[in-house]
């Protein structure tokens, strides 16, 4: 019988992911930036003098859009799995991940931006059907308090990821606080 082993990313994939460089323009990234241009709206995107180099950038809208790796940033989603072999260093690059963006969310409040975090897990479970449950509530987030004073968000970070349980369709959607 013949095995044929197939490695799931191609060795650039791989060599980007051990030396932990944090990637752009990834595919959930793109598919975010080409829906929203599609509907009207211009940004710009990883601006280096923002806290967090956010992914995309809508002046307009005081609004910025994070769009995390759930390994990477230690999402607890079903995407994310301990690795088994150097456990330990995983862990503790992680963990500094996890670090770093708290303290680029707390750089980020009382400003006038609001941030939007967009788990990469939301966007994986985007079916076409679905695209536009994710992109609409995108858009909604936006387009809310865009009338207000410019840094009167009650609540600056808001985050979407997959629902908790498969099937039940594409987003959860919380306000959380930065610590
Ligand atoms: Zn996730």
């Amino acid at each position: 019988m013949e095995v044929l082993l197939i490695d799931v990313v191609d060795s650039a994939t791989r060599s980007r992911m051990m030396s932990g460089i944090k990637s752009k323009n990834t595919l959930p990234e793109i598919r975010i930036r080409k829906a929203l241009h599609a509907r009207g709206f211009r940004y710009r995107i990883h601006v280096p003098n923002i806290p967090g180099k956010p992914d995309i950038v809508l002046p307009k809208y005081n609004s910025l859009i994070m769009v995390h790796g759930c390994f990477w940033h230690g999402h607890s989603c079903r995407y994310f799995k301990v690795p088994k072999s150097r456990t330990q260093f995983w862990l503790d690059k992680i963990g500094k991940n996890q670090a770093r963006d708290q303290v680029q969310l707390s750089a980020l409040t009382d400003t006038k931006w609001k941030v939007l975090i967009v788990w990469e897990c939301a966007i994986r479970e985007m079916r076409k059907e679905k695209d536009h449950d994710i992109i609409d509530q995108i858009e909604r987030w936006i387009l809310q308090g865009a009338d207000a004073p410019s840094g009167d968000h009650r609540s600056p970070v808001t985050e979407i990821s997959a629902a908790e349980s498969p099937g039940l369709g594409v987003g959860s959607i919380r306000n959380c606080t930065v610590n």
